[in-house]
């Protein structure tokens, strides 16, 4: 108890991914050698036509509408109904200074309780927490690939009182770098039980077979997308994230922007001006380009590290990872990350950070620890990737593969 502070705050720890790179960062600094593969950032650069928009827009000074800058609504709508097949409009569009926090707006503003699959991404829970919505998890395995199967969900939801739920869902995920093949059986049972669902497809333009599905394609009249800059445009410190509300759940959309209204206000004007164009545009070969050293790089630390005694699913989009060390005996998968930090200078994070028991030996595995700009330069186009590219321009993950690879023989 503080005297000061409110009982569900003073409760909290910050963020473990924000936490992760800057002990990473200082570790770094203090000339120990680190392989930053705890914090998820994209390491490319953001497409040049996007960065001149920014330049151009500099000037641009005045504080924006609550809802965000028309012009870009209208694009990320427009945008959304042609690789989507969404019918959203501007009006159904939101922008906020990164979806994070539009999420946190969303649980504050939210009358129900929240439902997780475990793994699910590290703010989800403390978000519902401080917003005081009860959560439920839905353990999952990779044996579903991560997510809840349809009767996982059925099963949970029978289970509880509440009948306002929110659920969450994010394909590709984080943080197990999989893909949800049963979006149109969880989309049934949503439909079935009224669920909102938030779909977090921040990943989406990084699926790496081209495929990628929505969920608001099932259950368009209870989905909510969630996406944004920070993943596929390499502008995570941009902040530029936005929501696409269904008008039968316009009611969110009204609640969310009048609390943007008494918090941020307004999202920066010339990143606003500057996202028009990452949304109007097609930056096919940039996001080719990027998916292509995103696969190959995920299928090298994939193979390199499945043995029998590491279990880990597929890469499937994003840049994420979710190994499990199945002959690891620590006291907690926060013991283990910290016993493999100590002495491979490997940075992780812990599984139960996503929700996971603690005594489950799994960490996440974020492989971008690299110079994406140069890693770009030397293989856009049509060239394949071999592991001398990898080991050229990508060599903190050949090396931080190795010695994690070593740690887990040596136990
Ligand atoms: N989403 C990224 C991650 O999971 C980092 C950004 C954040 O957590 O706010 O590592």
């Amino acid at each position: 108890m503080n005297k000061f502070i409110k009982d569900q705050i003073s409760q909290l720890k910050p963020s473990a991914t924000l936490a992760i790179n800057e002990d990473s960062n200082r570790l770094k600094k203090s000339g120990k050698k680190i392989y930053k593969f705890g914090f998820g950032q994209s390491p490319f650069p953001v497409p040049e036509l996007v960065v001149n928009a920014l330049k151009t827009n500099a000037s641009k000074h005045t504080y924006l509408p609550m809802q965000g800058l028309e012009e870009l609504r209208l694009a990320i709508a427009d945008h959304l109904n042609k690789i989507n097949n969404n019918n959203f409009n501007k009006e159904d569009i939101i922008i906020g200074p990164g979806t994070k926090e539009l999420m946190f707006l969303m649980q504050i503003a939210f009358k129900g309780e929240v439902v997780l699959p475990a793994p699910s991404w590290v703010s989800y829970q403390p978000q519902a927490l401080i917003a005081k919505n009860k959560v439920h998890w839905i353990q999952t395995t990779s044996n579903s690939n991560w997510f809840p199967t349809a009767e996982s969900l059925e099963n949970k939801i029978k289970n509880i009182k509440e009948k306002n739920l929110l659920l969450f869902i994010n394909s590709p995920n984080n943080p197990a770098g999989t893909v949800c093949k049963n979006l149109e059986e969880i989309a049934k049972i949503a439909k079935k039980y009224r669920l909102t669902i938030l779909s977090d497809e921040i990943y989406s333009h990084l699926t790496f077979d081209d495929q990628y599905k929505s969920i608001s394609n099932y259950y368009p009249e209870g989905t909510i997308v969630s996406s944004g800059l920070s993943k596929w445009c390499g502008a995570g410190g941009w902040r530029l994230g936005f929501f696409a509300i269904p008008n039968q759940l316009k009611e969110f959309k009204e609640s969310l922007k009048i609390l943007c209204s008494e918090s941020f206000t307004s999202v920066s004007a010339p990143i606003q001006y500057a996202a028009i164009e990452a949304y109007r545009n097609d930056h096919s070969d940039y996001l080719s380009d990027v998916k292509k050293i995103l696969s190959f790089t995920g299928k090298y630390v994939y193979e390199n590290l499945k043995s029998n005694l590491i279990n880990i699913a597929k890469p499937e989009g994003g840049f994420y990872l979710f190994p499990e060390f199945t002959n690891a005996k620590f006291s907690s998968a926060s013991e283990m990350c910290k016993d493999i930090l100590q002495k491979t200078g490997v940075a992780l994070l812990p599984g139960s950070d996503f929700g996971l028991d603690s005594k489950k030996m799994i960490a996440r595995l974020s492989y971008t620890d690299f110079d994406g700009s140069s890693f770009l330069k030397s293989t856009s186009g049509s060239k394949k990737l071999d592991n001398a590219d990898l080991k050229k321009n990508a060599p903190n993950i050949v090396d931080g593969v190795f010695a994690l690879k070593e740690w887990s023989n040596s136990l």
